[in-house]
């Protein structure tokens, strides 16, 4: 990463992302926003903030690409062409929709022990938590023959993790 990438994609989070998230956590929304920027020229397309009090969905990261879906499809540009900035690291819901919108990158400026110990904001680090349970509770459910009754899956999964 570039210092001159450093610099847009900071600026970007001050002159952009900053402002409407001020209008968002007035309205009583969290203050999470994210931006997608063109890889040719670092330009921006579009700038968003957080609206969970319209839908609780609405993360800054998937409201961005809500907005950007409602952008006219003539002029709007590939996915692949663009970087996605995330103030915060994303969770698990908008690294998936970053993913299923075919972004092969993403940047963000706080990790997750930055939204718990800075913003007062837990809950990505306490879903992750709970998912670690779900994948030994699979490995409890295992029978004596050695075969998972439960949760397959997640056995397999946390096999593979550790292994
Ligand atoms: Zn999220």
């Amino acid at each position: 990463m570039t210092g001159a990438l450093i610099d847009r994609l900071l600026d970007v989070i001050e002159e952009d992302i900053i402002p409407k998230t001020a209008r968002g956590v007035e309205r009583g929304n969290k203050l999470f926003g994210a931006a997608l920027l063109r890889k040719s020229d670092l330009s921006l397309v579009i700038a968003e903030t957080n609206n969970e009090t319209e839908n609780p969905l609405w993360h800054g990261e998937v409201h961005c690409l809500k907005r950007f879906y409602e952008l006219p499809k003539a002029g709007r540009p590939d996915t692949r062409e663009l970087i996605f900035l995330a103030t915060h690291e994303p969770c698990s819901l908008c690294l998936s929709a970053i993913t299923w919108a075919g972004f092969d990158n993403f940047y963000y400026l706080f990790s997750h022990a930055d939204s718990r110990d800075s913003f007062a904001i837990p809950h990505d680090l306490r879903i992750l938590d709970r998912c670690s349970p779900c994948r030994r509770a699979a490995i409890v459910r295992r029978t004596p023959t050695g075969r998972a009754s439960r949760c397959g899956g997640w056995s397999a999964s946390w096999r593979t993790r550790s292994g």
